[in-house]
């Protein structure tokens, strides 16, 4: 299907929407009037760019407060209506929306507004227009979408159709009742769809509307629902983005429009109407690359965990590093990097690393370039949004490349280790790319996305939202941060499998490890909260060890001090599920308390 955006969704100069918007694969864009009004492009000029960058106009909103107002009011805004099909006709835009009124002398009148949208309609047949009228949810008197049918029905006028807004219609409701009327309009009356999801808000609908619509995917509606049932009415326009976002108006147009366009093919994949390659889900975690100017502290921190370092890479300046399952890559060849040790690539094991690949391009992941000496294993890999680097592998499967044979055995370990695996890796996006980084990662690897929860932070509110793969042997907590800008604190952070932490934490300790100290207050809480075993809390306390549970078992867990832009985290996950989040206030306080002085 044709795919459309909003210029209102996108930041930036008229200009740089349209450029983002055909650079992200659009076939078309909604141009809003204020954009036109504040370009310097006469609307020939923007006609041109758009032909240019392969872009169609699908539709122009310039029209507000029409129908069922005062006769004078209408005089006034027909006159008006006549400037800017004027217009339209230069811009070479066929289609134009008209809201419901809101204005505050509207009349309760059907058959006034359907009179009234009868005369535009007229109106605009004289210059090719097309009139499309969306009930807002807010609307004065017409604020649902069988309403606004009714009087298109009634005002019947062939240059007079509907245009359905997921936002209004799933904002009042999304039960199947609700929706069960747009069967009853013709597809040929619908003349627009505009789709936008939304999380789940208990607020005024008009303030939830302008600033917290999202892309199809990122929120909580059953737009694919939505979508589907339209196109049962036979609708074959374009599936077009109209998206009010206080952080999309505010992030880079770019790569904003991608994200956009990813909504639409995963949208288009959910209704059935493409077929991108299926997602292949990736089945555990293969290594964590750390790279750093320096790999004195961070190996010294890997040794007092336990680590070996096993093996070092052919032609490069990576260590392995291994304990039981848990793989840790150092590459100093990063040492240019000027914000210390951080985690730049997590290798994914997949059933099938090419195919893991061509999903992510269908989808508009970076495919990266194969930057390996030659010799090395050719890997597959992707650049996710916060610019981790997704490598999938195929460890130990010889017919396949496998990064693991570009390595050269250094030493082994010895004894039984304390670390089995990999528990969750957990990656601090850019506070702009929080929705786009969830999206990537259900809809490019196929994890499932958990609720989102909100974190109290001593200086603002983390939000996080853990994705995974079925068994639990991949899990992802993505997070955006308050304070943005202090990386110490919003590391990332690798946490590691045990089944004895107490043991784990111990060893670390006596190793020269040092773990991120827990207030006592927070003990005495515990104290309060659960009866534990004789000295069970004093251990707790002593290593600093946090304790939570939920209705599958418990979780005990701590913390190494941060090494540049990342720290580990110790965990012992009997049968729980989570990732700690109602400990997570009191380890950002001691992190935040713990931070160098600069
Ligand atoms: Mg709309
Ligand atoms: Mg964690």
């Amino acid at each position: 299907m044709r795919t459309s955006i909003a210029t209102v969704s996108l930041s930036g100069s008229l200009t740089e929407k349209l450029t983002a918007a055909s650079r992200a694969g659009f076939d078309g864009v909604e141009i809003f009037e204020n954009d036109l009004l504040a370009s310097p492009l006469t609307p020939e000029e923007i006609r041109g760019r758009c032909a240019d960058l392969g872009l169609t106009i699908d539709l122009y909103q310039p029209m507000r407060d029409i129908e069922a107002v005062p006769s004078d009011e209408f005089g006034r805004n027909l006159r008006r209506a006549r400037h800017k099909f004027e217009l339209m006709r230069r811009l070479g835009a066929d289609t134009v929306l008209v809201c419901s009124s809101v204005h505050p002398l509207a009349v309760d009148d059907d058959a006034l507004a359907a009179y009234h949208l009868r005369q535009l309609a007229d109106l605009a047949q004289d210059f090719g227009i097309r009139v499309a009228y969306e009930a807002l949810a807010w609307g004065r008197h017409v604020s649902t979408y069988d309403h606004a049918w009714r009087i298109v029905e009634a005002a019947d006028h062939p240059a007079l159709g509907t245009c359905l807004d997921s936002f209004h219609i799933l904002s009042r409701g999304s039960e199947p009742k609700s929706l069960e009327g747009i069967a009853d309009i013709p597809g040929e009356k619908i003349f627009f769809l505009q789709l936008a999801d939304a999380p789940l808000l208990a607020m005024d609908v008009l303030q939830w509307s302008r600033h917290y619509r999202c892309f199809p995917g990122q929120g909580g509606f059953d737009v694919a629902d939505l979508v589907r049932r339209v196109l049962q009415t036979g609708y074959d326009g374009p599936l077009s983005l109209e998206v009010f976002n206080d952080v999309f108006r505010q992030a880079e147009a770019g790569p904003t429009a991608v994200d956009a366009h990813r909504s639409l093919l995963v949208l288009q994949d959910a209704v059935g109407v493409s077929t991108p390659p299926a997602p292949v889900v990736p089945t555990g975690v293969a290594f964590a690359e750390l790279v750093t100017p320096d790999a004195e502290p961070i190996s010294a921190l890997l040794g007092a965990l336990g680590f070996t370092r096993t093996a070092r890479h052919r032609s490069k300046p990576v260590d392995l590093w291994q304990q039981g399952e848990a793989r840790v890559l150092v590459n100093t060849a990063g040492a240019a990097r000027r914000d210390g040790t951080g985690l730049a690539a997590i290798g994914l094991e997949s059933p099938d690393p090419a195919a893991a690949a061509r999903r992510a391009e269908a989808l508009l992941a970076p495919v990266l370039p194969r930057r390996r000496a030659l010799e090395d294993a050719p890997l597959d890999a992707v650049e996710a949004p916060d610019g981790t680097e997704l490598f999938f592998c195929a460890t130990d499967r010889p017919e396949l490349p496998n990064w693991r044979t570009d390595f050269t055995d250094v030493g082994h370990e010895s004894g039984t280790p304390g670390v089995m695996g990999i528990d969750h890796l957990a990656l601090v996006q850019p506070w702009h790319h929080f929705d786009e980084a969830t999206l990537f990662h259900r809809s490019v690897l196929g994890l499932h996305a958990q609720e989102s929860v909100d974190v109290a932070d001593p200086y603002g509110l983390m939000r996080s939202r853990a994705v995974t793969n079925a068994d639990g042997s991949v899990r992802i907590a993505l997070s955006v941060g308050a304070a943005p800008t202090d990386d110490t604190v919003h590391a990332q952070h690798i946490a590691l499998a045990t089944d004895d932490v107490v043991g784990a934490a111990r060893r670390f300790r006596e190793a020269g490890g040092r773990v991120l100290p827990i207030p006592g207050n927070y003990y005495d809480d515990l104290a309060a909260r659960y009866e534990f075993a004789d000295g069970e809390l004093e251990t707790y306390r002593e290593l600093g060890i946090l304790y939570d549970r939920d209705p599958h078992g418990e979780f005990r867990h701590c913390y190494t001090v941060t090494v540049g832009r990342v720290f580990f985290e110790l965990v012992q996950r009997d049968g729980y599920r989570g990732y700690g989040a109602q400990n997570a206030p009191v380890r950002l306080a001691a992190q935040h308390a713990g931070r160098p002085v600069r």
